[in-house]
């Protein structure tokens, strides 16, 4: 690109107001978005062109957790070494400029990351395929630690403006609600990807009042009235998952998943009919829509309305093309977090897919028991019971496809979660192992490791392939490539010192073993059984202040969801815990625990290059697949964990004596709970009964809340509709403590743990989500490579 610079400095004009040399990071980052826009938008519209003529895929996410932008951008274009000059002309550096960005935190965690990774890898591999969303002006919350305490606040991502979405007014639809009828405003986010020219999209839709405000009632004085009804439907995309514990909460849940999907839904249809005309019989031929679990399966009764009532199909008719169109992704095996809905919610503001939904009811109990099924096994699976409708069954009963996103977990909900249906429909079911997309994960936070891997293989191939990398597998036992690792992972680790020390004020040692939690807090992810590992590790360290340990940094990140209240407890324990290692002279860097605040796409990448070891320690069977595992897997960390989602396929990938496994495997996990006594594990596991005593004795302060006493109660005392410690902490605890032990002994002979960080890296090409997407193509979608 010849003249970056002259685009820059107009568009920084443009941005700012003022010149170059006065502007700030901020008004570079906006100017420098528009200049990439501008040159993308051409190959964009060529694109958009030629996808929507062909067969498509529309991927249906309530999250598309995307973080940055724009070096993602940059990347892809081949521009990092054009911006960085171009900026520099103006006497700034691009590292700012880039840490100025915002991340667009559109989802929760893993979930909503794995659909940011998915589009990546389409446009990289120029799949015609669309991701649909919504625009929530504020994202998943900030938080921020008090004396300890979580606390969250909004998180207005996009109001300092933000180029990398465009406003498509005349795209826009109606969306009717029995109570209120709303416009859908499409904001398109170009999807780069790596060495082409194609450009994917990514559609937001924004929630509008069909008129600006009331201007009689304005004009007449009655200035809160003019505006109430406008704020109700700003509410509609205002927040990412309102809290749903309240009736109202629930209603604007279902509201906002109605509404993208029948937003999304009508521009498929008119698209279809544009090119193809009126008769939808071939709908299904055209189009395909992956279900990113159950928060788009309201797209399934919506797409019967739009063939029933507009485009006046039979039931038969609409239904078959239906049936042929819809793939479901399950996340889960939790059952707490299959969604279920009041009869009433549908009733007040959806009454004709309330219509629909009671039909395609009758007619799944017509079908099974004429198939001769017994009565209550179709009273189970039907999708209306108790007058609660099941998403998860409407999902596996007019899907064609049914995935889980690990081996384990696909068979764990063939043979439990969703037992009855693969009984019925074994072909629907299949795997999809996530993956994770090596650009962002690997070329972009890791510079230093991508620079070894592209000058040992010879080319960068790795990057768009990245089973390549098995060919470097080679050098496992060659020292001075060992010895480049080493130093490789000890510079990542220096940076991230500093990053931590500006951002949090811990002072730590890039020669100790960096030990990494980072995920969303929940009980089943065990971060209360690291915790209780420090701390024991803390109590032996001071019984034996000559104890030669390999030096630790153990490493969080997590938000706890805003009503989880045990969540809670554990980051303030972990922050406890902190305080009182951290601020012990006798314990110097022997160990340091550090909470990172506002764990986001972009601090993993900060922190995940710098990683030694990657905790992956949930109860087995609870975790589907794990995304984060993979991240570490790419960048040289070892896995210590369960055998529990992907970790399974990451130990089959490098071998027994390449990662550190302890606990119960899930097929032990039933006949253990049998006989399991957690008061007997306090009192006989080493190191256990100090640990937990430690959260009630005085010695911890939780600022007279009682929950550590509740955390505690928890793991040794049954409620009576639950067993104590139902995740298995103590059970585990044990061989977590020796498996542990041995990894930081290990951690002393330097090369032997190269060698196996080393293998780790090259055996990583399955988990890349280009692995994935072509899998879902070939598989599932169906889909050709449509290069412009
Ligand atoms: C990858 C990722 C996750 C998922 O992590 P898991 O360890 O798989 O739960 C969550 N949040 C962010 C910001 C991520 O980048």
């Amino acid at each position: 690109m010849t003249n970056l610079t002259d685009r820059l400095g107009a568009q920084v004009r443009t941005a700012a107001g003022r010149t170059p040399e006065a502007s700030t990071d901020m008004e570079f980052w906006t100017g420098l978005s528009a200049a990439v826009i501008e040159l993308i938008a051409d190959n964009w519209e060529k694109t958009a062109v030629a996808y929507s003529a062909g067969r498509q895929q529309h991927y249906f996410s309530a999250e598309f957790l995307m973080g940055r932008a724009m070096l993602n951008n940059l990347t892809n274009l081949g521009l990092v070494d054009d911006a960085k000059r171009a900026v520099k002309s103006f006497g700034k550096n691009l590292t700012d400029i880039l840490e100025s960005e915002h991340d667009a935190a559109l989802g929760n965690g893993g979930l909503g990351r794995l659909a940011a990774c998915f589009l990546d890898s389409c446009a990289t591999q120029n799949l015609p395929v669309t991701g649909y969303g919504i625009l929530y002006r504020y994202g998943l919350f900030k938080q921020s630690f008090a004396d300890g305490f979580q606390q969250e606040h909004p998180d207005p991502w996009m109001e300092e403006g933000y180029p990398f979405v465009i406003r498509r007014e005349e795209e826009q639809r109606i969306v009717p609600f029995a109570d209120m009828t709303v416009r859908a405003i499409p904001y398109d986010m170009p999807i780069t990807g790596y060495g082409t020219k194609n450009v994917g999209t990514l559609r937001l839709w924004k929630s509008e009042p069909m008129e600006e405000f009331d201007y009689d009632a304005f004009n007449s004085q009655r200035f809160t009235d003019a505006i109430v009804e406008r704020e109700r439907v700003n509410d509609l995309c205002r927040v990412l998952y309102p809290n749903d514990t309240t009736y109202e909460g629930k209603v604007l849940r279902v509201r906002q998943q109605y509404f993208f999907v029948s937003a999304s839904l009508q521009a498929m249809v008119d698209n279809y009919v544009a090119h193809h005309g009126t008769d939808m019989s071939d709908f299904a031929k055209y189009n395909c829509i992956q279900l990113n679990d159950t928060h788009p399966v309201l797209a399934i009764p919506e797409l019967m309305r739009l063939l029933l009532d507009e485009h006046d199909m039979t039931w038969e008719a609409a239904w078959e093309i239906v049936t042929q169109t819809f793939a479901y992704t399950n996340h889960t095996v939790l059952a707490e977090a299959l969604e279920t809905w009041e009869y009433s919610i549908f009733e007040k503001i959806f009454p004709r897919i309330l219509d629909i939904v009671k039909e395609i009811d009758r007619r799944f109990r017509v079908e099974l028991e004429a198939a001769g099924y017994d009565h209550g096994k179709v009273e189970y699976m039907a999708p209306i019971k108790n007058g609660r409708i099941h998403m998860a069954w409407i999902a596996c009963y007019a899907a064609y496809s049914i995935n889980g996103v690990a081996a384990l977990h696909t068979e764990i909900i063939k043979s439990e979660t969703l037992h009855d249906w693969h009984e019925i429909w074994p072909e629907k079911f299949n795997n999809k192992t996530n993956g994770v997309t090596p650009r962002r994960w690997l070329q972009q936070c890791n510079p230093r490791l991508a620079a070894l891997l592209t000058r040992l293989l010879g080319s960068d191939a790795w990057v768009t392939d990245l089973d390549k990398l098995k060919e470097l597998e080679k050098y496992a036992d060659d020292e001075s490539v060992l010895r480049e690792l080493i130093e490789i992972k000890h510079a990542n680790k220096v940076d991230f010192a500093r990053w931590i020390e500006a951002r949090e004020g811990v002072s730590i040692s890039p020669d100790a073993i960096f030990d990494v939690q980072i995920k969303r807090l929940h009980e089943y992810k065990r971060q209360l059984m690291n915790a209780l590992y420090l701390l024991d590790l803390y109590f032996r360290i001071k019984d034996n202040p000559d104890w030669d340990v390999t030096p630790r940094v153990a490493v969080f990140g997590a938000k706890a969801a805003p009503g989880y209240v045990r969540a809670k407890a554990i980051i303030k324990l972990i922050n406890e815990i902190a305080r009182l290692v951290n601020n012990d002279e006798e314990i110097g860097d022997k160990l340091k625990v550090v909470f990172v605040e506002n764990y986001n796409v972009s601090p993993a990448e900060h922190i995940i290059p710098a990683a030694d070891i990657s905790e992956q320690i949930s109860t087995a069977g609870k975790e589907a697949s794990g995304t984060g595992n993979m991240k570490f897997m790419m960048n040289g960390a070892l896995t210590l964990g369960t055998l529990d989602g992907a970790n399974v396929e990451i130990v089959e990938a490098v071998g027994d004596d390449n990662a550190y496994i302890f606990g119960a495997k899930v097929e032990e996990l039933p006949a253990l709970r049998e006989n399991y006594d957690p008061r007997y594990a306090y009192e006989s596991v080493p190191g256990l009964k100090r640990a937990l005593d430690a959260l009630t004795d005085g010695t911890l302060d939780d600022d007279h809340t009682g929950m550590f006493h509740d955390l505690v109660r928890s793991l040794l005392e049954s409620p009576g509709y639950e067993s104590a410690d139902v995740y298995y902490v103590l059970g585990d605890f044990a061989s977590f403590r020796e498996t542990r032990d041995q990894m930081a002994e290990d951690y002393c002979d330097e090369l032997a743990w190269a060698k196996k960080c080393w293998i780790n890296i090259t055996n990583s090409g399955r988990f890349s989500s280009d692995r994935t997407i072509a899998d879902y193509s070939r598989d599932v979608w169906k889909l050709e490579a449509t290069p412009i």
